[in-house]
């Protein structure tokens, strides 16, 4: 028999998704130096620990943008001293660190509260299609940003290499991003949350995997994160799915003078507005995606708002809130 913890909450506390953004670890204008993303950690954790001792289930799925391209470099540069790893590898290096620094910041906070509350990060595979046509046309930003002339001279030695514009904000290198389709770990992940343990995974967007008869195979990609999210949030019958960046919000014509948050809508319009193609690939169009799939799902409830509102996001008054 398990005795329950007297102070553990009741099992039907909702359960919330929380996507977070680059800049919950890696703000642009910063190195990427262990400290800076240790520290950026530590302010998200407070964020996330005030919600848990109010009470909310939490499951965290976080970027690796920055930090796998981070990375690939280090393999690459190293590789005159030991064999490089594959990009799925990279992956799940990045989880484990990223987990380490969420978990650990995410504990510290907790116990400060007083909160017995476990956390714990699982390594997450997430299959995807072989034949993806995403394999053939890489779309998802990785690394560190380049001026032309960086790009240029990158391209020189790499012809293999893939590097574009994104967003207006610089140049960087682009590697193939399929749809995920369903998370290995999901029911381990699920028992863990019912037993009211704060969770971290799908880092990165997970592990992309294959099928190969019954065996799981890595492969060369890097999922976007807000879609793991969701087939996470899906899988294990979360109520809501905030995904947290550095807007406040969606907006209509992002970035022009007459440029719109949109901050109540429902699905059906966010999907018009997104068939329109008003929202930037591999950045915005993803996060989206995402929101409309889960409610198309059976999830009641999604958000996407800047790190800093989380709190009032998670309750509804603060960035883009969408229902059915
Ligand atoms: P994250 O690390 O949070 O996934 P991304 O860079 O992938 O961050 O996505 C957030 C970015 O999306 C914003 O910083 C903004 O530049 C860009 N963006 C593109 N289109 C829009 C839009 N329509 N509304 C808001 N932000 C947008
Ligand atoms: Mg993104």
């Amino acid at each position: 028999m398990v005795l329950r913890d007297e102070t553990s909450l009741p099992r039907q506390t909702p359960v919330t998704v929380l996507a977070l953004g680059g800049n919950a670890i890696l703000q642009r204008n910063q190195e990427g130096t262990f400290e800076e993303q240790y520290e950026n950690v530590k302010s998200t954790a407070i964020q996330i620990a005030t919600l848990v001792n109010d009470g909310f289930r939490i499951v965290i799925v976080h970027g690796n943008g920055p930090q796998i391209g981070a990375t690939v470099i280090r393999h690459e540069m190293g590789r005159t001293k030991v064999p490089p790893l594959p990009l799925h590898a990279c992956g799940a290096e990045t989880q484990g660190f990223l987990g380490y620094i969420i978990q650990q910041s995410l504990q510290d906070e907790l116990a400060k509260r007083g909160t017995s509350r476990a956390v714990v990060t699982v390594v997450t595979q997430v299959l995807v299609e072989r034949n993806d046509p995403a394999f053939k046309h890489p779309s998802k930003p990785i690394g560190p940003f380049y001026t032309k002339d960086q790009r240029n001279v990158l391209l020189r030695d790499r012809s293999d290499l893939v590097i574009e514009e994104d967003s207006g904000r610089g140049y960087r290198r682009l590697v193939p991003s399929p749809d995920p389709k369903a998370v290995i770990e999901d029911k381990a992940i699920r028992v863990l949350v019912d037993d009211e343990s704060v969770v971290i995974a799908c880092g990165g967007g997970g592990i992309p995997v294959i099928r190969q008869g019954d065996q799981l195979r890595g492969v060369e990609a890097v999922i976007d994160k807000d879609l793991a999210a969701e087939r996470l949030a899906t899988s294990i019958h979360a109520e809501s799915l905030v995904i947290l960046t550095d807007v406040e919000g969606v907006y209509l014509n992002y970035g022009k003078p007459n440029q719109q948050l949109l901050s109540e809508i429902n699905r059906d319009e966010l999907e018009g507005y997104a068939k329109k193609g008003y929202f930037a690939r591999g950045s915005m169009a993803p996060k989206v995606e995402a929101v409309i799939r889960f409610l198309r799902n059976g999830g009641k409830r999604a958000v996407i708002a800047s790190l800093g509102d989380l709190g009032r996001a998670i309750k509804g008054s603060a960035g883009t809130q969408v229902t059915n």
